[in-house]
């Protein structure tokens, strides 16, 4: 029968695109196999990985590992570059005869190009930049309860398990969610870092399904050619995957040598990284690699350390679930003092060398 998006009962089981980069694969399709296995789990379905390249099916254990039941491994030696219509071909021809009724996608710079393409392609909508999922309606309520204002118990839900995915909207000041009630599958991306990684298990990576379904595809499916990949010079700073991250902001405008200076010691003494916010990078200050908040990276290390950073939402939202918080500001009714685990009202100048004389003190 032919594909029909609107025929939403025909769809069943949660997808997850997993990306791979020269035979590796990310860190975002980890977190999105454990957020899709607890979607998988309330609605009584399998989780599939679906992954694409060119001998890459060594990579499906390790996503079962992280909960994935079954992954799809699309091999063909075009498939080796990532290219919009080489793999949005594959994967909507595989979502055509498989149909399932969920699909995750990372925003990462691949997925933000392949989600719009395939969804457009499948008649169906594509949340984008979504921080929070859910299909089970009291699941949703209880994270409203922590998340917003509004009377949960005085306020009708409809039951049903539509995907519910919410984002930040009309920039970052409040949570919007968004159903796709009407047509299948329900896409989403998913920022990098925004999702928890669930502890690996061997077991379960043992056990894992790999399918290999035919891939038809030619070169004229293709309409670039990559002629050459060129890697950035400089190595990106790896905000996501460090333990402790300690920002600059705006508060370093006194002298942002010095500033940045202070930053990268007590980074180094507490075994971090440097991260910004928006303000320090719109400066040219420092890179955009650095940049942590909404339109930056999402991070929960162990330690956020923010030296001179008001705590705009914008800001807050790409940090403040981090175990523990401590600021530095001169204004002690600065926002950040709000998410703050431990606040330090002063001047970052003065401050920051006492902490880091006082940590190499401990380590002494
Ligand atoms: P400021 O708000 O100017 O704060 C500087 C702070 O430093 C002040 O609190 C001040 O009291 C303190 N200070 C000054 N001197 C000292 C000193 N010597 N010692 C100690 N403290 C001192 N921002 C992000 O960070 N990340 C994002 O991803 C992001 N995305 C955005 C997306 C949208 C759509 C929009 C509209 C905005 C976004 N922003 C983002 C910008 C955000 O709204 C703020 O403008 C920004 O976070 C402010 O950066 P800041 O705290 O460094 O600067």
């Amino acid at each position: 029968m032919a594909f029909d998006s609107r025929d939403t009962g025909a769809f069943k089981g949660v997808w997850v695109f997993c990306e791979q980069r020269e035979g590796k694969l990310m860190s975002t399709d980890f977190e999105l196999i454990s957020e899709g296995r607890k979607l998988a789990d309330d609605l009584g379905v399998e989780l599939c990985g679906v992954l694409l390249g060119h001998n890459v099916e060594g990579l499906a254990k390790e996503l079962g590992g992280y909960g994935a039941d079954k992954v799809y491994v699309c091999d063909h030696e075009l498939l080796e570059t990532y290219t919009t219509d080489g793999y949005a071909k594959v994967i909507c021809d595989l979502v055509e005869e498989k149909k399932p009724e969920i699909f995750l996608i990372g925003a990462t710079n691949i997925g933000r190009d392949l989600g719009p393409r395939c969804a457009a392609r499948l008649h169906t909508g594509l949340t984008a930049d979504c921080t929070h999922l859910d299909v089970d309606v009291t699941k949703y309520k209880e994270f409203l309860k922590t998340t917003s204002t509004i009377d949960v118990d005085n306020t009708v839900f409809e039951e049903n398990t539509n995907l519910k995915m919410t984002r930040p909207a009309f920039g970052g000041h409040l949570m919007a969610t968004i159903i796709c009630p009407r047509f299948r599958p329900q896409m989403s991306t998913v920022r990098p870092g925004v999702m928890k990684k669930a502890p690996f298990d061997q077991a379960k990576a043992d056990a894992v399904v790999v399918e290999k379904p035919a891939v038809a595809l030619t070169k004229e499916d293709i309409h670039v050619e990559v002629l050459e990949v060129k890697k950035a010079a400089k190595k990106l700073v790896d905000l996501i995957g460090a333990d402790v991250v300690v920002s600059v902001g705006r508060g370093i405008s006194k002298d942002v040598e010095k500033g940045i200076a202070l930053a990268e010691e007590l980074a180094e003494v507490l075994g971090g990284v440097v991260g910004a916010s928006r303000a320090v990078v719109d400066a040219g200050w420092i890179s955009a690699d650095h940049q942590v908040g909404q339109t930056g990276k999402t991070v929960h290390p162990k330690i956020y350390v923010a030296l001179g950073i008001s705590g705009a939402i914008q800001h807050k939202a790409g940090m403040q679930d981090s175990e523990c918080i401590i600021a530095v500001n001169k204004n002690e009714t600065a926002p950040i003092f709000e998410v703050a685990s431990y606040g330090i009202t002063g001047d970052l100048f003065k401050v920051t060398p006492m902490l880091i004389e006082s940590i190499k003190a401990l380590k002494a």
